[in-house]
């Protein structure tokens, strides 16, 4: 039989002292009420699993596709957003790294999916980068949720989840696995599941799992698109394969579905050059498409600013000091020393090749954008049913999933208050 873990009170008093409290608790409950087994007094046994999951790029208004039947469900008997503000720059890694540790992606320090670093010379950041994507100096500027977590005694496991890989501050999840994109979604809901056999008897606390379908499709033809709409049925079939698992094994869980970004629809006929703007021999480019984060070649930095500051219709340009507060971003070194943000729909192109090949979706834009906008829907004991919250931001998650597993959070720039109407 599993041994009851204590989460919320394993790091106030001494496990044995809540265990032996509890179980007196429970012997004056049981002794009192002439009722079926009454459930373990919280702070003794295990709280629900929180299973965290990422639908890559799936915008609010794919849930009324129609498409999703298991999702739409989660949403009537529990809690969906109007729709969730993501942070800026709309982009995986930052967003993902946001959602697990309440910090906009200035504060966090995975400023983007591609990143330099003066601390790091000669290191280069990307998705692709299996050597960057685990290394923890990537990562260590803050803690995410799994992190904290296991050091309160709460096991966790990561389906996927960008840093999921790296030991951040010294920490691993419990189980997680190396990033594959061939995994198929059933396959990775299958990992999970195999992770909860025997009733979870490893008493995770809390599970990520990451599907990547509608982020691809979005990008190939756009949004709403007939490849989307498969993606989305593919995804939800995948999530109620999850739902029917957990109820065969008896694994009671608070489910939240989260997205990182929207998607929006771009296409050649709408693209600025970067090499059309300056002259190519004025920077470096550290990133391009949506945005594009520049650094001036050396003794360049007056022709670039010629070039590159003046107003144009569809992209504004900034020396990183002067991005505009509202989109909290420009402070963390990482951020590169010129920053350009393209209107949404348009893309920011390196070259004629580049500008060419542009099509179907694509997302970075500013996070107030409409089609930036994420999803956000919950369910489960903790939540309450049939709720529709107002849009809040991001970052707000991050408290959200403390108080479910039960640990302090660290500070962050999110808050609890905007979820409170959704919880019982
Ligand atoms: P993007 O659309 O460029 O912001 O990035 C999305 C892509 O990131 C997805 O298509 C995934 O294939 C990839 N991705 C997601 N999670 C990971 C990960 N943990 N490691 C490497 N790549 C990932
Ligand atoms: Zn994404
Ligand atoms: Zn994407």
């Amino acid at each position: 039989m599993p041994v009851p873990v204590t989460h919320l009170a394993s790091h106030r008093a001494a496990p044995w002292l809540n265990r032996l409290m509890g179980l007196i608790l429970l012997a004056l409950i049981t002794a009192c009420a002439n009722k079926p087994p009454v459930p373990v007094p919280a702070g003794i046994t295990q709280r629900p699993l929180v299973i965290l999951i990422s639908i890559d790029g799936m915008r609010p208004d794919d849930l009324q596709r129609g498409v999703t039947p298991t999702l739409s469900r989660m949403a009537v008997n529990g809690v969906r957003a109007e729709s969730m503000i993501p942070s800026f720059p709309t982009k995986t890694f930052p967003n993902h790294y946001t959602l697990v540790t309440g910090l906009r992606p200035d504060h966090h320090g995975v400023v983007d999916n591609t990143m330099e670093d003066a601390q790091m010379p000669g290191q280069r950041f990307s998705l692709s980068n299996a050597a960057a994507v685990t290394d923890r100096r990537w990562w260590d500027q803050a803690e995410p949720v799994w992190v904290t977590a296991e050091q309160h005694k709460v096991r966790t496991a990561t389906m996927f989840w960008p840093g999921a890989e790296a030991a951040i501050h010294g920490v691993r999840p419990t189980r997680y696995a190396s990033f594959d994109g061939k995994v198929s979604a059933n396959a990775r809901t299958d990992t999970v599941l195999s992770w909860l056999d025997g009733g979870n008897a490893e008493g995770f606390g809390f599970v990520t799992l990451y599907f990547d379908d509608v982020d691809h499709a979005g990008h190939e033809q756009g949004p709403g698109s007939p490849m989307v709409i498969e993606a989305l049925a593919k995804v939800d079939r995948a999530v109620g394969r999850l739902l029917d698992g957990l109820a065969a094994r008896k694994v009671p869980a608070n489910i939240v579905v989260v997205s990182d970004h929207g998607m929006a629809p771009v296409g050649n006929t709408r693209v600025l050059r970067l090499d059309q703007m300056a002259p190519a021999s004025s920077y470096r480019v550290v990133s391009s498409g949506t945005f594009a984060g520049l650094e001036p070649t050396p003794g360049q930095a007056a022709v670039l600013e010629q070039g590159l500051l003046q107003a144009r219709d569809h992209v504004e340009c900034w020396r990183k000091a002067d991005i505009p507060k509202r989109f909290n971003f420009g402070q963390n070194a990482r951020v590169p020393s010129y920053f350009c943000l393209a209107e949404p729909g348009w893309t920011l192109a390196t070259n004629e090749q580049s500008a060419q090949r542009v099509k179907g979706g694509a997302h970075g834009y500013d996070h107030q954008a409409p089609d930036m906008r994420a999803t956000f829907i919950a369910s489960g004991p903790a939540f309450k049913n049939g709720v529709v919250l107002p849009p809040f931001d991001n970052v707000d998650v991050y408290p959200l999933l403390m108080q479910l597993i039960g640990v302090k959070p660290l500070p962050s720039d999110g808050r609890l208050e905007p979820l409170l109407p959704a919880l019982r």
